[in-house]
This record gives C-alpha cells, sequence and structure tokens, in this order.
C-alpha cells in the first residue's frame, strides 16, 4: 500500500515564528477509521481509498510527507471577556492542501494531542463531538452554508475523561483558513504591528485577492468580512441555527461557519432560544446572532487599528463600515425569508408578511423547518395546534405570491426537508459509543441531500417528541 500523497503547500507555517507553535500530533493507542468523506477527498484532489487504508494518517501517529504540523495562535473574547492567549490547544494545522483548481485549503487535526496552547486541557476529543462537528458541518455544507468540512473521523483506542469515561477520537478538519478574529486581536494584545500588518497581507491574499491594491487595505478588508459575516449569519437564521458559541476566536476571517461545539437548530420557532449549558445569559440566543456578529466585528475592527495610521481617524472609518452591518444584514436576511416564502420579486410589504408569519410561528410553538417545508407541499397549516393563526396568514400570502414565476419550485429548493436534527445527532452518538455507526452513515447519507424528498426518511423530518427533544446542549469537548 502506497501512502498517499498529498500535494502540501503550507504558507501559514511561513509566516514569522510567532504566529505558531511547532508541534507534532501525539500518537494515540489505536488508530481506527470511522469514516472518511470521499466526494470532499475528490474535491480536494486527494485519494480517499488511500485515507481509508491508513488511519495513522488520521489520527496523527504519522505525520504525512509536506505536511508541517503547527499549533496556531489566537486570542479572543469568550462570553465577552478577552483572553490574550488561547490557540490551538486540541488542533493541528497539518498545512494546506492545493485542489487540482488552485484552491487552498487547510487540513487540521482535532483532538490531536497536547500544544503549548493547552493550558489545563488534555488536548484530545472525546466521539461525540467528533460525530457532531462531521454531521452538522456537512449537513451546512449540502444546505450551502460556507463551513469549515469534515474529511475523516476515527477513533483512538484510548479513553478520554469528560465528567466520566469517553472513547477518544479525532477529526479531520477542512478550512478556507483556520484564521479567526481573535488571530487579529492575539497581535493586537501584544502590539505586535509588523505581525498584524503580516497577517493584513497575507489574509488579504488568501481570503480576498481583490483587495491587494486596495488604497486603505485594513478598511477594506473590514468591509469585505463584514459583508460575509452578515451573510452567514443571515443564512444560519433562514435554517434556524444556532451556533452557541460566538466568541472571537470561533469567527473566521474567510466567512465560513467554524466551531461545531454546543450547536443546534430551533425546532418550535422562539428569537430567544438557547441550547448552550454555559450560556446563561443567552448571549448568544438564535435572535441576538447578527448582534453578537456585530459586536465580534467592532472587535475586529479594534484589532485592525494600530496598522491603520492615525488613530482616530481610523476609528472613524472602521465606525463608518460598522455602522453599515444592520442594512447589509437586513437585506440579506429579507432576501432569504422571501425565498423561503417563494417570492423571488420585491414588494414594499414583503417583510412584514414574514414577520407576521414568524410570530405567529411563535405564539403556536410551530417547528421552523417543518413549517417553511410545509408552505410548498400544503403542510404548514398542520404545525399549527389552531390552523385559524396560519390560515389567516396564508390568505395574504396567497394573494402576494399569486404573480410569481414559480414560488412551489423555490420554496422546495430553499426551504430543507431535512436537517440535522438535535435529538438525532444525540441518538447517532449514543449509538456509536456503544459501536453502532449506522445511524451516523445514515444520518450523512440523507442529510447530502437535504432538499429533496427522500423515502423512507420520515422519521428524520419528523420533529423531537415530548421525551427526545434536546433543551440543552454542551460544548463537551
Ligand atoms: P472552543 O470553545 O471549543 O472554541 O475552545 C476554546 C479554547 O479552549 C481553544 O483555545 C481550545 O484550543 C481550547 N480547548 C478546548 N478543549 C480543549 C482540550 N480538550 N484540550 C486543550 N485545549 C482545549
Ligand atoms: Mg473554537
Amino acid at each position: 500500500m502506497t501512502a498517499p500523497r498529498i500535494a502540501f503547500d503550507n504558507s501559514y507555517a511561513r509566516l514569522p515564528d510567532r504566529f505558531f507553535a511547532r508541534q507534532e500530533p501525539v500518537p494515540v493507542a489505536a488508530p481506527r477509521l470511522i469514516a472518511v468523506n470521499a466526494p470532499l477527498a475528490q474535491r480536494l484532489g486527494l485519494d480517499a481509498a488511500a485515507l481509508a487504508a491508513d488511519p495513522a494518517l488520521l489520527t496523527g501517529n504519522r505525520v504525512a510527507e509536506g505536511a508541517s504540523p503547527v499549533a496556531q495562535a489566537y486570542a479572543g473574547h469568550q462570553f465577552g471577556g478577552f483572553s490574550p492567549s488561547l490557540g490551538d490547544g486540541r488542533a493541528i494545522l497539518l498545512g494546506e492542501v492545493v485542489a487540482p483548481d488552485g484552491a487552498r485549503f487547510d487540513l487540521a487535526l482535532k483532538g490531536s494531542g497536547p500544544t503549548p496552547f493547552s493550558r489545563r486541557g488534555d488536548g484530545r476529543a472525546w466521539l461525540g463531538p467528533v460525530l457532531r462537528e462531521y454531521v452538522v458541518s456537512e449537513a451546512m455544507a449540502a444546505l450551502g452554508v460556507p463551513t469549515t468540512r469534515a474529511l475523516a473521523a476515527a477513533t483512538t483506542g484510548e479513553t478520554v475523561w469528560r465528567e466520566r469515561p469517553r472513547p477518544g477520537a479525532v477529526l479531520t478538519r477542512v478550512a478556507a483558513s483556520h484564521i479567526r478574529v481573535g488571530t487579529f486581536q492575539y497581535f493586537a494584545a501584544r502590539d505586535d504591528r509588523e505581525a498584524l500588518a503580516a497577517l493584513l497581507d497575507y489574509t488579504i491574499a488568501r481570503h480576498y485577492p481583490d483587495l491587494t491594491d486596495a488604497p486603505d487595505k485594513a478598511a477594506a478588508l473590514f468591509a469585505a468580512v463584514l459583508g460575509r459575516q452578515a451573510r452567514l449569519v443571515a443564512r444560519w437564521m433562514s435554517l434556524g441555527f444556532v451556533h452557541g458559541v460566538m466568541n472571537t476566536d470561533n469567527m473566521a476571517v474567510s466567512g465560513e461557519t467554524i466551531d461545531y461545539g454546543p450547536c443546534a437548530y430551533l425546532e418550535g420557532y422562539d428569537p430567544a432560544k438557547v441550547f448552550s449549558s454555559i450560556d446563561t445569559g443567552g448571549r448568544y440566543a438564535y435572535g441576538n446572532q447578527p448582534r453578537a456578529a456585530a459586536w465580534n466585528l467592532g472587535q475586529f475592527g479594534s484589532a485592525l487599528v494600530p496598522v491603520m495610521g492615525d488613530e482616530q481617524a481610523a476609528v472613524d472609518r472602521l465606525t463608518a463600515i460598522l455602522q453599515t452591518f444592520p442594512e447589509v444584514y437586513e437585506a440579506e436576511w429579507l432576501r432569504l425569508f422571501r425565498a423561503k416564502i417563494g417570492i423571488a420579486t420585491e414588494d414594499p410589504g414583503d417583510r412584514e408578511l414574514v414577520e407576521t408569519l414568524l410570530t405567529r410561528m411563535h405564539a403556536a410553538d410551530a417547528d421552523f423547518t417543518r413549517t417553511f417545508r410545509g408552505l410548498a407541499t400544503g403542510a404548514a397549516a398542520a404545525e399549527f395546534a389552531d390552523p385559524k393563526g396560519f390560515e389567516d396568514w396564508a390568505r395574504d400570502w396567497r394573494d402576494r405570491i399569486r404573480a410569481e414565476p414559480a414560488p412551489e419550485a423555490l420554496m422546495r429548493r430553499t426551504n430543507p426537508a431535512l436537517i440535522a436534527r438535535n435529538h438525532q445527532v444525540e441518538a447517532m452518538i449514543e449509538a456509536a459509543v456503544v459501536g453502532d455507526y449506522a445511524p451516523f452513515e445514515r444520518l450523512n447519507r440523507a442529510l447530502a441531500s437535504p432538499f429533496d424528498v427522500q423515502p423512507g426518511t420520515g422519521d428524520l423530518a419528523a420533529r423531537a417528541g415530548a421525551d427526545e427533544e434536546v433543551t440543552q446542549t454542551f460544548c463537551g469537548t
């Protein structure tokens, strides 16, 4: 068996030493493959079969030729409080793979052992969060949401202690990059302007090459990142997705969703909904996500100021850009929710039409995903205990979509039939812990085509029963 060839080109590891700590993964007792994501491997130009035959590579027991493993340095605001030193405490960036079409992707291991950034952590991950991230990130990708991806998962044959003994696992994560708002904050906190300038240039070259010659590069990057984040959060909102831990170290400047920790999807529509056990103040509640993103962008702006010349002038320029957030976000939100109710044109009454539906869904505790999907199939009213609340709205709505070109088709490709329902994800993890990976495989297969009608997936599309409902989620990594 020849080892898989990976076309590494490790530009991040060529940045100055203080961007990272060189760190090899720490080998585990008994690497065993759970899954390799064949379509993603193909996208990257990797041989899925060769990867699958080499689980040692997927736990870090062997480092692929051409990799230059590093633990990345970053800081971050966690629930509003600033930590100047976080960094990869249980992850390692192996390097960057350049795909056949020239696109560059980070290849990283999560759960690969302690690093200089581990603080009191063990550097490991257990099977539950590894499989949750695999399933939910791949489901988000299939929904068309910018996201990090899962290339592989493997068990370690070791026990990890998380209140009780758990099976250890490693996730192989693929990302446009792992540069976070917190990466900028790390250098800003040290007043390391040279590093900040290098990071700015690197980020532009890698993610926003159109801005290379912009006269005010930092402000241009700020506006571009703001645009991607506003659109990303609008996408989450349009799917009922609650990220759960929107700290600045979990906000990627590429505009991808990163860090699937305590994330969950709404069932009954409720803007105040919180799942994460540690989010006691509801800072990252469903309806607060746009505000949290804007707050994080404010921190990003602060970190850019030191490389922007005159401080007051810089703050003024960045503030003016930050003030565009609500407008950019609201426009995208409305575009997405219009599509969700079958509207491709624009009418001044559309926002109110959408908001009235949401208000009634809230009052009726109607399932977010099933109600929107049900608009195209005629099943939406059934999500309301008292269908009158829906029918009153639906009269206005039917009037509005009468002149629309193809509302039903639009709704069917906008509103998924299947999302990674929280209780299904939990049941999948419970089965995997006792060695049954069939639910994991079934979920991955079904969620790869979330907009299609798939016979035999009725249980996956159903709302959780009262005894199955997930009310709380845990970082529990
Ligand atoms: P997260 O909330 O998952 O984004 O993690 C926040 C910080 O805690 C990051 O710096 C992680 O590297 C670190 N961390 C989380 N879990 C562990 C662990 N098991 N061992 C070491 N560091 C960890
Ligand atoms: Mg994180």
